[in-house]
């Protein structure tokens, strides 16, 4: 009934119940059912390694183990011959959803302790009965680690771990190896039904039913006579994935230990000491050659974990490299470079996700460190804002386009979208796998874990350093994920380092993607941004955010107070030049690549001071009364300013700003002519349309400015204006707004917020009930709501295409950068989705990805 070969044997049924198959070359082994391991110890068979007999236990067989079903042992292990000595490894259909720890020597006893002593001597067996029955304590019976700690291998020790057990479980240790191989695996089978192992797995993507596959196979012992010992082989560096053998191995060892010990040696030679190149040359050998194998065959940069045993090596287990998102990117690339996979299999291979490690700045090790508090780095990259206490703070900051550092004692599921809206976390409590630390490295958010010489206090919203400093709500610090340092202020930051690989990966998922991607960038420094992640053009450039530097305020809010349209006329005149020179270096730094402008949106008052001292100063400046001063800023209040005097309705109302606006883009698109730049035609998007005149009147006083500035500079231009539809009407009426427009962009923060009257700034408020409760599924200001916001965007493209069948749409809003929101976007036909210029890469790759796994048409 035994195979003497497991190549090429038949699958054999050891036990009618529960179905498990050895692995051999043909065995029906898959990883849905046995779980990735099994799948993966089938093709290291298959490539003619040598690896011990391994019998394969189904996810379904591990369920009913769990469930109480008895199991027949002893049948697995006649499987292995007489007397075995066996291990177990977890095997999860996917190698991230974790597992029980691997048991080893399980069969180990008395007699087995005898028999070794005598041929391996007795220290030799005493340290291997030892490991095994303090491994089966901890692991198996579950007993408290302390009984077992500090345990140096002897034989007091061993006859002490035996007898502690015996006392604990009142029982002697077990002997019967079938009993142990039962235990063994009940326990595993527990585990990963056990809430902590299923959130962890959970929190990776697992799907609520995973299952766990098991593999059992016989050890090779890596201790006795002549050259014996273990040590686990890679043959990229995990950190940064260049082409590197690291690893060790340590003689007269098992498992993993190589890893674990000081003495162990390197692989390869290595002026620092000596080496398995030197001590076994054919070895060493080999294992680059089973490493190349496994490369080309798996298709995949795997960790080998090897035993020798008096010369002979087994190759017991390879899992696929541990590594950092820059190393996964890197390895990709270089095994379709080789031709092992393909270029689409390796866009697909790296995660959207994975790319925001990636893109975020890090601390300049040469600035100035003010450190305040120290934890554990959590999710890499660093980011500076103002601190805040609750997650409700980080939405509005967040909606004020404030970046905000969360800072928590510990954060809850109910903290996800404070989490989403913040530039960085900071957390008194936790470790790498607490919530804050999971989550943060699923978002790419740069994250400090477990500061625990913070002291928080919530209510009275401070932060007490262990210094004795106070930092308040509203504070400037800078948290550092790389290093885990969290520093007062804002530290020098050094831009995201891409390499030749990301833009190599980038480049190809360019070619697959069917649908553009642009960036929202407001400033010279976002384009830049823009540019540097290869976006198609900007989709939104909020031209507002150019007059908040301090000089162009005094203009604007001279402009604000002017009398008469003459004294509006001479601050428009003043502001004329800053803008064209914004606009010339946005042009210049796009290089002909499409810019779209939208005129100025936001209600006046929201550039007037809100403190009496401010307007005290405001009065002073432009030399008029308080009083006066006062009157005019209430007068500009609004009961509802989101939906009172701001974006086109100010352009009807005081067409001179949109005739200052468009004159600046024009002579700025006349300058860039002159310089023989790449060209440009630039986009002008009137913001918060309603209704078809708005455009019209707007159109006309556009048309005149371009043609003043044709006539004036002699130089003929293009130009596309367009309609940003942030209104339902805007949506509805998109048929007859379409005949005056080139483009249509939705604005789907605004939009969002008309849809359900709901106030984005304000609905931070209840959204967390709101979603616990199921009314939304989602907070739709983050996720895209496709069944009515969405439904406005399908109705507004079809309408507008029919009007005009060229009519460029887009989306603009925060969820331009959202895979559900591209997936939405591509499949209703739409041109671009534009995005915050650091989720452009994401957005590339997200879109390639849908492009590969789910084609239109
Ligand atoms: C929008 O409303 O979706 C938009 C992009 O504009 P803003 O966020 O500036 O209102
Ligand atoms: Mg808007």
């Amino acid at each position: 009934m035994l195979h003497p070969n497991p190549k090429g044997a038949a699958v054999q049924k050891i036990d009618p119940l529960t179905d498990f198959s050895e692995i051999t070359a043909t065995a029906a082994i898959s990883s849905a059912r046995h779980g990735w391991r099994a799948k993966c110890l089938q093709r290291l068979v298959r490539i003619d390694l040598p690896v011990p007999r391994t019998v394969a236990l189904p996810a379904a067989t591990v369920r009913a183990i769990a469930a109480g079903q008895p199991v027949d042992c002893a049948a697995i292990l006649r499987h292995f011959g007489p007397d075995p000595l066996i291990s177990v490894r977890p095997s999860p259909e996917n190698p991230d959803w974790g597992g029980p720890a691997t048991i080893l020597n399980i069969g180990f006893n008395a007699a087995r302790h005898d028999r070794l002593a005598q041929t391996h001597g007795q220290a030799a067996a005493d340290a291997l009965y030892l490991r095994f029955v303090q491994g089966y304590a901890l692991h198996v019976a579950r007993l408290d680690p302390d009984m077992f700690e500090g345990l140096e291998p002897s034989a007091e020790a061993l006859r002490r771990a035996l007898q502690a057990y015996a006392t604990e479980m009142e029982e002697p240790f077990p002997e019967d190896p079938a009993r142990q191989l039962s235990d063994v695996l009940r326990s595993m089978a527990r585990a990963w039904e056990g809430t902590t192992a299923r959130l962890l797995r959970q929190a990776k993507g697992a799907p609520e039913a995973a299952g766990l596959g098991l593999v059992v196979q016989e050890m090779a012992q890596g201790i006795g006579a002549g050259l014996s010992g273990s040590g686990v082989i890679q043959f990229v560096d995990p950190a940064s994935g260049v082409p590197q053998v690291t690893g060790r191995y340590l003689g007269q060892s098992q498992g993993r230990d190589a890893l674990r010990q000081p003495e162990a040696i390197y692989l390869t030679r290595d002026p620092r000491g000596a080496s398995l190149q030197d001590l076994a040359p054919e070895i060493y050998a080999d294992l680059l050659r089973f490493g190349a194998t496994c490369r080309k065959n798996l298709r995949e940069e795997m960790q080998v974990e090897f035993t020798i045993e008096d010369g002979h090596m087994s190759v017991l287990d390879a899992v696929k490299v541990v590594r950092s998102a820059r190393a996964g990117l890197r390895i990709a690339v270089a095994l379709a470079e080789d031709g092992v996979i393909s270029r689409n299999d390796a866009v697909l291979r790296v995660e959207p996700r994975a790319l925001s490690e990636l893109l975020h700045p890090q601390v300049d090790p040469r600035g100035a460190r003010d450190v305040f508090a120290k934890g554990i780095g959590a999710s890499p990259g660093a980011a500076t804002g103002k601190i805040v206490f609750t997650s409700a703070a980080a939405q509005a900051s967040a909606s004020r386009g404030e970046p905000c550092i969360l800072v928590r004692r510990e954060t809850a599921p109910e903290d996800i979208r404070g989490m989403h809206s913040a530039a960085g976390v900071l957390t008194e409590r936790g470790g790498m796998t607490s919530h804050a630390a999971v989550i943060g490295r699923g978002l790419g958010l740069p994250c400090i874990v477990g500061a625990s010489d913070l002291r928080l206090d919530a209510r009275e919203k401070t932060l007490i350093a262990a210094d004795g400093r106070c930092l308040r709500e509203g504070d400037l610090i800078t948290v550092d994920g790389t290093t885990g340092e969290a520093l007062v202020g804002a530290a020098t930051m050094l831009p995201p380092a891409l390499d030749d690989s990301f833009r190599k990966l980038l480049s190809w998922a360019d070619a697959v993607r069917d649908i553009g991607i642009r960036a929202n960038a407001d400033t010279p420094a976002d384009a830049q941004t823009a540019r540097n992640f290869e976006a198609q053009g900007i989709g939104l450039c909020r031209t507002e955010h150019m007059f908040f530097d301090e000089d162009r305020l005094v203009v604007m809010r001279e402009m604000i107070f002017a009398d008469t349209a003459q004294d509006r006329a001479a601050a428009l005149a003043r502001l004329l030049p800053m803008q064209r020179a914004d606009f010339v270096q946005l042009f210049d730094i796009m290089q002909g690549l499409p810019v779209c402008i939208r005129l100025f949106d936001p209600p006046l008052h929201e550039f007037l001071p809100h403190s009496r001292e401010g307007l005290r100063e405001l009065a002073e400046a432009l030399d008029k009364p308080l009083s006066d001063v006062t009157r005019r800023a209430e007068a500009l209040a609004e009961f509802n300013p989101m939906l009172g005097m701001r974006g086109v309705r100010l352009g009807i109302v005081l067409p001179e700003i949109y005739a200052m606006q468009a004159q600046a883009i024009f002579e700025a698109t006349v300058e860039i002519a002159h310089r023989g730049s790449a060209p440009v035609v630039p986009e002008i998007m009137i913001p918060l349309v309603s209704a078809k005149r708005e455009v019209e009147l707007v159109k006309s006083n556009i048309d005149a400015v371009a043609a003043s500035v044709r006539a004036k500079s002699g130089v003929t231009f293009d130009f596309r204006l367009g309609v940003m539809v942030e209104t339902p009407r805007a949506a509805l009426r998109a048929g007859e707004i379409a005949q005056h427009a080139a483009f249509l962009s939705f604005g789907t923060n605004d939009l969002t917020q008309m849809t359900y009257g709901l106030s984005r700034d304000d609905a931070g408020r209840f959204m967390n009930t709101y979603v616990q409760q199921g009314v939304f599924a989602e907070d739709p200001f983050h996720s895209l709501d496709v069944d009515g916001v969405g439904e406005l965007l399908l109705i507004g493209a079809e309408r507008g295409r029919a009007t005009r069948a060229d009519l460029t749409l887009s989306i603009c809003g925060e969820h331009g950068g959202n895979p559900e929101s591209i997936d939405f976007c591509r499949r209703a036909g739409f041109d671009y989705v534009s995005c915050s210029p650091y989720r452009v890469p994401q957005a590339r790759l997200a879109a390639a990805h849908l492009a590969l796994t789910d084609p239109i048409g």
